[in-house]
């Protein structure tokens, strides 16, 4: 009645994703690993080493909407006849992928160019996460998750809990027996989950204030009883109050630093992130863009800054 983490490679720069067996009934794999051959045929000899099959699976749970956790999900749902679960409006996101992406490329585009990202750079960021898709795929959820539920097993049963922030659908789920946790990305210990800025799946047009839930969902697993934290990247960890305090503290260090360059003069999130990050906002245009934005969002919620709009075109300054 073990759960087995499988590190399964990945294209990204993250680098290897853990999918985890759960040895009980119904048997039961969590993430799947991107839509790719490569992934795939390690996914089969992980399983192998446990004595499993793909065809044996029973049961799939994904943990969010990020393509190394659920890319080959309709693959394996085809080949076992495993049972899906996801969060219900992970389920809707997955079924209509390629419309889903798409909107969301387009809410990001927009972000982008109100937030001071130039024409040309936004261009090459949706051609190229266009391209990104094919690590994922449309898959249908046959069991839809809620926050607050639970999901049973013959030797144990997990509580599902919603945890946006990261991801507007990441879910983690706590058996509160053992003191396990599994977090997907909502916890990581050698890196900080990004808050990526994404297009909100409740229909709002506002911007979501990714960090600000993300502290929130931050919070609410602080106040959990874990024994051990299974992530979605990186070696399995305890102490995760510490891990947690120690996140918040650099997210106010950083809304601290960005007050001070906004007190300054006025800049746009785009400048902002090209001070703290130099090159980096330029690679890595849309990751820093949310980080900026996050902070920028803890220091507009207090008064600290605020936001002026010129020309569809949003600078910050001191509040
Ligand atoms: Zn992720």
């Amino acid at each position: 009645m073990t759960i087995h983490a499988l590190p399964i490679p990945t294209p990204f720069a993250v680098g290897r994703v853990n999918c985890y067996l759960v040895e009980d009934d119904p048997l039961t794999l969590v993430d799947t690993g991107p839509n790719s051959g490569t992934s795939l045929t390690a996914l089969e000899a992980a399983l192998g080493e446990h004595g499993r099959r793909v065809e044996e699976l029973e049961r799939i749970v994904i943990t969010h909407q990020h393509f190394d956790h659920f890319g080959l999900l309709a693959i394996l749902a085809d080949r076992s006849g495993a049972e899906v679960c996801a969060l219900d409006r992970l389920a809707s996101w997955l079924e209509s992928f390629r419309d889903s992406t798409e909107a969301d490329d387009a809410f990001a585009e927009a972000i982008m160019k109100r937030h001071g990202i130039p024409e040309d750079m936004v261009m090459v960021l949706r051609a190229l996460s266009r391209q990104y898709r094919a690590w994922g795929a449309n898959a249908t959820a046959t069991a839809l998750l809620a926050d607050g539920g639970t999901l049973g097993f013959a030797g144990r049963s997990w509580t599902i809990h919603h945890r946006p922030g990261h991801s507007p659908t990441d879910t983690v789920f706590h058996d509160e027996r053992s003191g396990e946790l599994i977090a997907g990305d909502h916890l990581i210990k050698h890196i900080s989950s990004n808050p990526l800025l994404t297009r909100p799946l409740d229909g709002s047009d506002e911007r979501p204030k990714a960090l600000v839930a993300y502290i929130a969902s931050m919070k609410a697993t602080q106040a959990m009883d874990v024994s051990v934290v299974l992530p979605g990247h990186g070696e399995a960890f305890g102490e995760h109050r510490e891990l947690i305090d120690e996140r918040l503290r650099m997210h106010d260090r950083r809304a601290r630093k960005l007050l001070g360059l906004v007190a300054d003069r006025p800049r746009t999130a785009y400048e902002l992130a090209q001070e703290l990050w130099g090159n980096v906002a330029v690679t890595q245009a849309y990751l820093t863009l949310s980080e900026v934005l996050g902070h920028m969002d803890l220091l507009l919620d207090d008064g600290r800054a605020a936001e002026v709009e010129e020309d569809g075109v949003v600078r910050f300054t001191a509040g």
